[in-house]
């Protein structure tokens, strides 16, 4: 039996970073970049408004006050999207809303509120005052956003590698990027074992059980940002694996059950024969009964090729604790990521784990933050059948495998799968 890490080391040495596609900006959330993105343009490309008010020459503001405005006389109105083809001249201002480019001459924006633009368009009852007083001084470059503040003409602004996030994927569209370069995601084909199961639109049958680990699978994949396919359900007979392998491409297959020593595990079988294993069975509970390896499949076009096979348990707790272990690292390696671990915190657990056969453990547990420390409780019985034990938990609470147990009180590392309940 292999450590998790080495088991880790073994899969993660086959994987390759995937080739690199142009997509649209929204396809690519959670992608990394595969081009140095450079600006073409300045943002904002001209120097605007930060406010609504009236664009003046700051020295025609000097001393002015309530109780003595300075009064201009306004020659022009200017929204965002126009420019204005006037000047301000000494004496002069221009009513300019958010946004607008400053017209030429002006060197600051009064904000309405320092004006007595409200007063004089209810007593006109005119849209665009002839003239407005200046209640207040403004030091020149006053409320002006400056021309490329945010990005400078020719700069490289996002740099390959990068990681796009809902806040990059703006970036790009403020530059007028309808497409990116992006390292593609892997598609992930996944295929269930088991006599015993049913699809999830069938009746369900005396004996039988509905097939969840493709499900729980299948939207790890969608999580961490590759393509599943899920292929159906295979049962436990050698032939029936063999058909499952054939009519598929993928960059990686995922099998669930018949990786145990019972009479009808049958992947571990057709990967020794059929392929190649890495390895199988990996210290850890649950999940002990991991394998991994290469298999021979025949994709949509008749093509036979190998492919990496990822054989995780039946039992659906252990399906999901070896996937967050081993596939979601797969997954983003391909993606061409860097960071491939999740969160590890320290808590105080406060409950009691006996750790009888020296595996490292994965309990699940409820983690939550108390004056500035956390603490993790046990979600309840830890049966890697009890799945639901998984829909609660918020972390998996480690227990090394040279460690007997730990006891409330103790602090433990605890692996973060969610936050909160909210994402
Ligand atoms: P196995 O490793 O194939 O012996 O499966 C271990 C346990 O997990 C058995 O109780 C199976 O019934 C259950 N199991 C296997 N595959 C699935 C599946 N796709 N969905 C739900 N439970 C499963
Ligand atoms: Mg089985």
């Amino acid at each position: 039996m292999i450590s998790v890490e080495e088991a880790l080391e073994k899969i993660l040495i086959s994987m390759d970073v995937l080739e690199e596609e142009e997509r649209a900006i929204l396809d690519c959330l959670g992608q990394v970049l595969a081009e140095d993105v450079f600006s073409t343009i300045a943002i904002p490309p001209l120097d605007n408004s930060a406010m609504d008010g009236y664009a003046v020459r700051s020295e025609d503001t000097r001393s002015a006050s309530s109780q003595f405005p300075r009064v201009l006389r306004v020659i022009d109105t200017v929204m965002a999207g126009s420019i204005s083809q006037c000047e301000v001249e000494p004496g002069t201002a221009i009513r300019i809303m958010t946004g607008a480019p400053i017209p030429n001459g002006a060197d600051s924006v009064v904000r309405f509120e320092d004006t007595d633009d409200a007063e004089r368009r209810q007593s006109t009852g005119q849209q665009l005052p002839t003239e407005i007083g200046i209640l207040q001084e403004v030091a020149a470059v006053s409320n002006i956003r400056q021309a490329g503040e945010d990005i400078t003409n020719g700069s490289i602004v996002l740099s390959r590698g990068t990681v796009l996030r809902p806040s990059e994927v703006g970036v790009l569209a403020s530059l007028g990027r309808s497409t990116v370069k992006v390292v593609r995601r892997p598609v992930v084909a996944i295929l269930a074992t088991g006599d015993e199961l049913v699809g999830i639109n069938q009746p369900l049958p005396p004996g039988k059980i509905y097939n969840s680990n493709s499900y729980s699978v299948a939207a790890l994949v969608l999580r961490y940002g590759g393509v599943p396919k899920i292929l159906g359900i295979a049962s436990d007979s050698e032939s029936s694996l063999r058909a499952g392998f054939r009519g598929f491409d993928a960059d990686l297959l995922i099998t669930t059950g018949g990786v145990s020593v019972g009479d009808y595990d049958v992947v571990k079988d057709v990967l020794a024969k059929e392929g190649e294993i890495s390895f199988w069975k990996v210290r850890m509970k649950p999940g002990k009964p991991v394998a991994f390896g290469t298999v021979k499949t025949v994709g949509e076009g008749g093509v036979s090729r190998g492919i990496a096979l990822l054989g995780l348990p039946g039992n659906p707790v252990s399906v999901m604790v070896t996937f967050e272990l081993f596939a979601r690292p797969a997954i983003l390696k391909m993606m061409g990521k860097k960071n491939l671990s999740k969160p590890i915190i320290e808590a105080v657990i406060e409950d009691c784990i006996v750790n009888s056969d020296q595996r490292r453990i994965f309990a699940r547990a409820i983690v939550e933050e108390r004056d500035g420390q956390y603490f993790a409780r046990l979600t309840g019985p830890q049966g890697s059948g009890i799945l639901t034990s998984m829909a609660l938990a918020s972390g998996l609470v480690i227990v090394p495998e040279d460690k007997a147990g730990v006891e409330p009180g103790d602090t433990v590392q605890v692996m973060m799968l969610d936050w909160s309940k909210e994402i």
